[in-house]
């Protein structure tokens, strides 16, 4: 595992500025393996399991580097700086909104769209799941405004269907129906607003969307919207 000089982790995790977080360390504030560490300078470990191994003022050490979880977004909230309304980011603890590195959505869902999404301070493992080559597939649980005819599941997974103003059909998309009104659909790349311009290229309407898996891991029926859970190498496994 690398090693971080203690002043600089617990001020990159958002715990303060430098200078804060040394009068911390100082004050014998910070617990690593049950004892007090008061040298800033003191070199640690910083492995997955810090958070069960320091405490900081008494309180579990937020989680260490390199950490991923999931989130299940509840509808009106955004993924994107640019939109309006509230941002994913502000259901997070309010000090994780301070780290360095930031923690970022792993790719976005609409503002109007719910479900499993997940959030991550590790850019290479983002790159993992969101680079098109890795196609870990993503299944999304859809309301239609009209019954579907029948048509679409074949013209879906014929890989030939062209959205509006773009050049490429899309990957082909697997489809199971569910009722008249809902189907699941898994798509296998992530093009913007790709399930509704695609139900739209199909002549007819998207009135919900929601994401319930992100490769073969299953958004959780006790995450409740807007409730967030770190994940565990079982569960980062199972993205792949
Ligand atoms: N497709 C959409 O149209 N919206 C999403 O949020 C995700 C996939």
């Amino acid at each position: 595992a690398p090693t971080a000089r203690l002043d600089k982790l617990l001020a990159n995790l958002g715990y303060g500025s430098r200078r804060e977080v040394q009068t911390l360390i100082e004050g014998g504030r910070v617990i690593l393996d049950g004892e007090a560490e008061t040298d800033p300078a003191q070199r640690v470990y910083v492995t997955a399991d810090l958070a069960t191994r320091m405490t900081v003022s008494g309180v579990a050490l937020d989680p260490a580097p390199g950490f991923i979880l999931m989130l299940n977004k509840p509808l009106g909230v955004t993924c994107s700086q640019k939109d309006i309304g509230p941002l994913i980011y502000s259901l997070l603890p309010e000090r994780w909104r301070r780290r360095d590195p930031a923690i970022s959505t792993v790719g976005r869902l609409d503002k109007e769209t719910s479900g499993l999404i997940l959030m991550t301070d590790d850019g290479a493992l983002l790159h993992r799941i969101i680079a098109p080559k890795s196609h870990v597939p993503k299944r999304y649980r859809v309301s239609l405004a009209r019954p579907l005819d029948g048509s679409e599941a074949a013209a879906l997974a014929a890989g030939t269907l062209m959205l509006e103003g773009e050049e490429k059909p899309l990957l082909p998309v697997a489809m199971e129906t569910l009722s008249p009104t809902e189907c699941f659909v898994t798509l296998n790349e992530g093009r913007y607003h790709q399930v509704r311009r695609m139900f739209a290229a199909l002549g007819n309407h998207v009135d919900a969307l929601h994401r319930d898996r992100v490769g073969g891991l299953a958004l959780p029926g006790d995450l409740e919207p807007g409730a967030f859970r770190i994940l565990g190498p079982t569960e980062i496994d199972a993205i792949f």
